[in-house]
């Protein structure tokens, strides 16, 4: 298997593309233009290399990289890890609240400019309403405080993987990123059972991140499961 660059492999660990899982070599490339405007694209062709396993590129499937790259969605500089955990923990605090309150333990955070402006966990069954997911929660809470129902620089960090519902809530918010904690292989719209990030067609703006730690944070719903069936 072709290796990873030296200065690539130092470049993707700084950032959180490293715990991304990312295959699509034009999407880990558009992020780390985003942190490194000045990287060329020497970097395309090496992941491209090294992602999907192939021989290096001739000059046509160069040109074809190139093409295709300039078609991608404008990528945004990814937060830091530390922040990312900040932000996450948060959000596992959250989590833990709607476990208490005996809801699936999911909490979801919307940060603009370092500023938390939304904040929810999942409420559904004591509010008897399927809508009252920790994401939609979080994000209404978020466009009452910004007076506005788009969120074009926010950062939505959610403990689990969103649902297909909340998905859309998301993108048609305009959310700048997505930065989920475990994947959700039942119902997870992100990664798992769809991919509705993915779908250029529809989804202009949103960046999906993750799972940041699948163990760490599935820890939550997995102890609620088994204390719900025992
Ligand atoms: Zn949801």
């Amino acid at each position: 298997m072709t290796s990873l660059p030296r200065y690539l492999a130092t470049k993707l660990a700084t950032i959180n593309i490293a715990k991304n899982n990312c295959d699509d070599y034009q999407a880990v490339f558009a992020q780390l233009k985003a942190h490194y405007p000045s990287i060329g694209f020497q970097a395309l062709f090496d992941l491209y290399c090294y992602l999907s396993k192939s021989p290096y590129p001739n000059r046509e499937q160069q040109q074809q990289l190139i093409k295709e790259y300039k078609q991608q969605p404008k990528y945004y500089p990814l937060p830091s890890n530390d922040t990312v955990s900040h932000f996450l923990q948060l959000a596992q605090q959250l989590a833990l609240q709607a476990f208490k309150e005996d809801e699936i333990p999911i909490g979801a955070i919307v940060v603009c400019n370092n500023e938390i402006i939304g904040q929810g966990y999942n409420q559904t069954r004591q509010r008897k309403d399927i809508l009252a997911h920790a994401e939609i929660i979080a994000l209404q809470e978020a466009q009452r405080y910004l007076g506005n129902y788009r969120l074009h620089d926010c950062v939505l960090y959610v403990t689990v993987e969103p649902c297909l519902m909340c998905s859309g809530a998301i993108i048609n918010s305009r959310i700048k990123q997505v930065i989920f904690g475990t994947s959700e292989p039942k119902t997870g719209a992100g990664i798992s059972q769809y991919q509705v990030f993915n779908n250029k067609q529809v989804n202009h703006h949103t960046q999906l991140i993750g799972p940041i730690d699948n163990d760490y944070y599935s820890q939550l719903i997995t102890k609620f499961f088994r204390y719900k069936t025992m």
